[in-house]
């Protein structure tokens, strides 16, 4: 009866977003209106420029450009992801649809065990023992949760109502617009990697729904995409 689903899936839907749209706000500067011949030109030989801008943290020109991601994850995920105050949010509704009875369980390649003080946390591979009693525990919690809320729908009761007995671990769905500049600061705090001059440690499963928004937004901006990683993964 519940389904059961250890990745997330992250789809950009649509965008308007390129390394040139940079180039022309950051040129306004010094052209004026002729800044706008910018945006047919070739980024590449202004690849300089954007540099500039990211080591210097002039934000604004990065600013001028929209990607709207599909992502379906579990509500824990996007308890998380609702924190960032300059994206744009619609998700799916708990009072006006019924909730499908899709679940997470951690795969086999999710560390289990929390090592280290709070705030630099480091984690450890699980046994084979505690993957086990992972998915058992929470594919039982899972069935019977979901077996309470179809009881109460069925006795009439309001999805609004009846919701109350789902647990974080279901799936929901939403669009989430922004800009690169809104992307970098996101990436820099929920994703961990080596080349960041300011380590961030955040939840392995917000940081998978990160890293596959970060492979559709280097493939439309790799100038700024670059940049970025070369100035410690820190939002301009
Ligand atoms: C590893 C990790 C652990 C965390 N743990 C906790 C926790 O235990 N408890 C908890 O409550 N939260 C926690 N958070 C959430 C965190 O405190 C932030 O709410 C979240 O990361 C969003 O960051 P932000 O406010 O910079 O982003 P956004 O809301 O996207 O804002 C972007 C930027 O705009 C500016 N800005 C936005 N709104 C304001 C404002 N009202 N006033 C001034 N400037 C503003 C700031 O410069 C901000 O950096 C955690 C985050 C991470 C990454």
């Amino acid at each position: 009866m519940v389904k059961i689903q250890s990745d997330v899936t992250v789809e950009l839907v649509k965008h308007s977003a390129s390394d040139s749209d940079v180039l022309w706000a950051a040129r306004v500067s010094t052209a004026g209106e002729q800044s706008l011949e910018e945006v047919h030109k070739d980024p590449q030989r202004s690849k300089g420029l954007i540099n500039f801008l990211m080591r210097d943290r002039h934000g604004s020109p990065f600013e001028h450009n929209s990607m709207t991601f599909f992502i379906s994850a579990p509500i824990f995920v996007f308890r998380e992801f609702h924190r960032h105050r300059v994206w744009s949010y619609n998700e799916e509704s708990g009072r006006y649809r019924e909730l499908q009875p899709v679940f997470y369980v951690p795969g086999k390649d999710r560390k289990l065990i929390q090592e280290g003080r709070p705030g630099k946390y480091e984690f450890a591979d699980g046994t084979d023992e505690q993957h086990a009693l992972v998915e058992r525990a929470m594919t039982e919690s899972y069935r019977q949760s979901y077996a309470a809320y179809q009881e109460m729908l069925e006795a009439g009761i309001a999805r609004e109502v009846a919701r109350a007995v789902l647990p974080v671990g279901l799936f929901s769905s939403m669009y989430a617009t922004c800009n690169a500049r809104a992307l970098m600061h996101f990436l820099s705090l929920r994703t961990k990697d080596d080349r960041a001059t300011v380590p961030s440690f955040p939840q392995r499963e917000i940081e998978m729904v990160a890293e596959k928004m970060e492979a559709y937004w280097a493939e439309l901006m790799p100038l700024t995409h670059e940049a970025f990683n070369g100035n410690g993964r820190i939002a301009p």
